[in-house]
């Protein structure tokens, strides 16, 4: 069984057809969305209907619920409240239903999968690096975390009082792990490419992804569509 992780697609189809034919070259049989399907790209009716037909394992993003009036935008950027407004009015009614009854978590046995932190997940605190996936270690007693929201795709290995982060991990017993799946539709770690998480069963062991994709495309749906520039030009820096 190979399980893909997918998280903050961000509407941009380009980056998520990129991703779902490496995952089928690959033999992916099983995907986890953790949210922000939508968002900041030109596509998001289009990435809701791919993930929708894909997995029952969906969960909710900020961006999600700020596209469908459950998060206040005043916490959110300029340029993101913009491209939230943007998404509001572009979502189907039927789509907009559908982000609205996510899950804020999935779990299943000693594996929680969570767009933020596994605790106080609807504060949507940012795991950017060992330090900040110290809290998820401390707080919870979760053996897998998978998460995202950060665009920084990294894997933190905690074993006894000692971390370690890269980019793969053969899982062990005594050891626990939080995988940042990093972004498909907005990359922020300086690497464009889109990033997702391959977690390999029974070999039990987790790597991080990167996938090059269309990015000229996806910026002129985004500026066809009308979208702030800034938007579209960032996808190239990957930050
Ligand atoms: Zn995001």
């Amino acid at each position: 069984m190979r399980t893909a992780i997918l998280s903050d697609i961000h509407g941009n189809l380009e980056a998520l057809e990129a991703v779902l034919t490496a995952c089928q070259a690959v033999d992916v049989d099983d995907y986890v969305c953790l949210g922000d399907i939508v968002g900041y790209g030109a596509s998001p009716n289009a990435c809701v209907e791919r993930i929708r037909a894909l997995t029952d394992r969906v969960i909710a993003g900020n961006h999600d619920h700020a596209a469908v009036g459950l998060a206040d935008l005043e916490n959110f950027n300029p340029l993101a409240r913009t491209a939230a407004v943007w998404t509001a009015e572009e979502l189907t009614r039927e789509n907009a239903d559908y982000l609205r009854t996510r899950p804020m978590t999935v779990e299943a046995g000693d594996t929680i999968c969570v767009h933020a932190t596994p605790y106080e997940p609807e504060a949507w605190h940012y795991v950017f690096d060992a330090q900040d996936a110290e809290a998820c270690f401390r707080l919870t007693d979760w053996r897998l975390c998978f998460l995202g929201h950060s665009h920084v795709a990294f894997i933190c290995i905690a074993k006894g009082r000692r971390r370690e982060t890269g980019s793969a991990a053969t899982f062990s017993d005594g050891c626990r792990y939080v995988i940042n799946a990093g972004s498909v539709g907005q990359p922020r770690d300086l690497d464009p490419r889109a990033a997702f998480a391959l977690w390999d069963r029974p070999g039990e062991e987790v790597r991080i992804v990167r996938v090059g994709y269309d990015i000229v495309g996806a910026q002129t749906r985004m500026l066809n569509a009308g979208l702030p520039p800034l938007l579209a030009e960032r996808l190239a820096a990957g930050r």
